[in-house]
């Protein structure tokens, strides 16, 4: 089964959650959702890589609002024998001093082309397990900091040992994010002196070899956001699986800290963003950051008439994003009338959700992503009179969407206040908001939508990405400068900025985006119509030529993989 993938040695790339299509429901958002296009657009390329996660049979949750405007959150299970087939290879490694076996199911990512990548979901599920640990990898982000350490032990050490096991020969690591980073201890013990070799007081370990071989991708520009776990749980959890002295000079010496223990191990260190590698340095000196901007896979972010329209105008766009530079050249018309069709099927969607009707006359502000403190979601409802005000001159309708985690009060109660704010507003300005937002309904709104807005406090953004899905619909962003806008924004060209790129502050930002608003985007809309396609054609040749994760992915190729 696996003989066509363990010919040729590969690159192993590793992340906690990847979105592999939308029924498979192992994936929380945006890191995923990168996983997801980092692995279609290495099938299309037909780079030579295989992806490690976990199944989390129970998915992250299916979100439901009830009638107070309250997330409830459902677990979402659904059945790996659909979609994948079970390996035969099984590993067994010790967890809180059990032995835990882990099996495999294998995914195959189709490519366009004629690519094709294996994806390995870890299960320990099996009725040989410990009650407890069958449940690991169930729940995507669920369970306390010791049931987050043993899903981090499977993924990094058990995923390491499955490739081994299944006869893969691995080239390059590459951690998404600090989950996976106990792999490096794996490889660390791989290939350890002989103890013979060994003379008194010298370290067993080969670091520069294990080094050689670990890239780090890092997602999170805030000190609070990276995964640390007390060393007494660690020994607990993972007993004398290495020295602790040792795990302290590599992880931190308080906390073993994830992202230090990649950092420390990895050869090839990246940000996301321009701006998020600046910040990553700032966080962790003295590493070498590189920065690869994120990008987005283009056929799986277009809808299927813009796929259409380029196919018609721009062939092989699909294997070669940057030719979109030229769809100035398509016909305003044909655009217009592509748009057209994304935008009535994102109305007909929200009739059939929640039985409103909007309007296919009037502009669609799209806001869609996790709903949590820093991306500031109420932003655009902060005056709810000045709100009014603009749509009684110039009136506009808004689709929302997004999940909280479920232990994220805040975010939790930022979902309740937007229901407040939809119920206040509903006699001047249509809102809704689309319930369980996922990659379907994210596909609809970033191609329905006419504006696409975002509005994190910097620099908390890392990067972003569904502005560059938007971007592949010829939707303009109106957005705060963070992350990959930063890079991406020409004012009236591509879209608009909210703010300026230096501070963020809750009140400038909320000026600046009425005002953007209300003399900006709203006129160009209703009054110039070519000036508004003109804008709409700069994000497809501007922003989506370059922000894809073809792109993404033959930087990894060229800089990070081969060395
Ligand atoms: C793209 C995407 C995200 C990430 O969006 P951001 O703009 O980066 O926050 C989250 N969830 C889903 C379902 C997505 O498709």
């Amino acid at each position: 089964m696996l003989d066509e993938f363990i010919h040729e040695p590969r690159i192993a790339y590793f992340s906690m959650e990847i979105a592999l299509r939308n029924e498979i429901p192992t994936y929380s958002g945006g890191l995923g959702v990168l996983a997801g296009d980092t692995v279609r657009s290495s099938a299309d390329l037909e780079l030579p890589l295989v992806a490690v996660t976990l199944v989390s049979r129970a998915g992250y949750f299916r979100q439901e609002i009830d009638a107070q405007g309250r997330q409830v959150e459902h677990p979402e299970y659904w059945d790996p024998s659909r979609f994948a087939t079970r390996l035969s290879a099984g590993i067994a490694m010790r967890i809180e001093g059990r032995e835990v076996w882990v099996s495999g199911w294998l995914y195959i990512l189709q490519g366009h082309m004629n690519g094709r990548v294996p994806v390995i979901l870890l299960d320990t599920d099996l009725p040989l397990n410990h009650d407890d640990d069958r449940k690991i990898t169930h729940y995507l982000y669920g369970g306390d900091a010791a049931y987050r350490l043993k899903q981090e032990i499977v993924l990094g050490i058990g995923g390491a040992r499955m490739l081994q096991a299944l006869g893969f020969e691995i080239r390059q690591y590459h951690m998404n994010e600090g989950h996976s980073a106990l792999l490096v201890i794996e490889l660390l013990r791989r290939y350890a002196y002989p103890p013979e070799d060994v003379r008194p007081g010298e370290s067993p370990y080969d670091i520069p070899r294990v080094r050689e071989l670990c890239n780090f991708t890092t997602h999170t520009p805030v000190e609070a956001g990276h995964d640390k776990f007390p060393y007494d749980m660690v020994q607990r959890v993972l007993g004398d699986f290495i020295s602790l002295p040792t795990l302290k000079t590599l992880a931190g010496s308080e906390n073993l800290n994830m992202t230090s223990l990649a950092l420390s191990l990895s050869e090839y260190v990246n940000g996301v963003a321009k701006s998020h590698a600046e910040v990553s340095k700032k966080l962790y000196p003295g590493y070498r950051v590189h920065a690869v901007t994120n990008g987005v896979h283009p056929f799986t972010w277009s809808h299927p008439a813009f796929i259409k329209l380029y196919d018609t105008h721009l062939p092989g766009w699909c294997h070669e994003p940057a030719v979109l530079v030229r769809a100035d050249r398509i016909p305003d018309a044909a655009i217009w009338e592509t748009h057209t069709q994304a935008k009535n099927d994102l109305i007909e969607r929200v009739k059939k959700l929640t039985g409103v009707e909007l309007h296919p006359k009037i502009p669609i502000l799209g806001f869609a992503r996790r709903m949590t403190a820093y991306k500031r979601p109420d932003l655009l409802f902060a005056d709810l009179a000045r709100l009014k005000t603009i749509a009684q001159e110039r009136s506009f309708q808004i689709v929302l969407a997004g999940k909280a985690h479920p232990r994220d009060e805040g975010g939790k109660r930022l979902i309740e206040a937007l229901h407040g704010h939809i119920h206040e507003l509903a006699d001047t300005i249509r809102i809704v908001y689309l319930p369980n937002y996922d990659m379907e309904t994210a596909l609809a709104m970033v191609s329905g939508s006419d504006v696409w807005l975002n509005t994190p406090l910097r620099p908390m953004e890392a990067s972003g990405t569904s502005g560059m899905k938007a971007a592949f619909n010829g939707v303009p962003q109106l957005s705060v400068l963070d992350g990959w806008w930063v890079e991406g924004c020409i004012e009236g060209v591509t879209g608009w900025a909210i703010g300026n790129a230096m501070e963020s502050a809750n009140g400038e930002d909320q000026d600046s985006l009425y005002i953007k608003l209300a003399q900006v985007v709203l006129p160009l809309y209703y009054m110039d119509r070519p000036a508004w396609i003109a804008v709409m054609k700069g994000a497809i040749c501007k922003s989506a030529s370059f922000f894809n994760s073809h792109r993404m992915m033959r930087r990894y190729a060229t800089e990070a993989y081969i060395r």
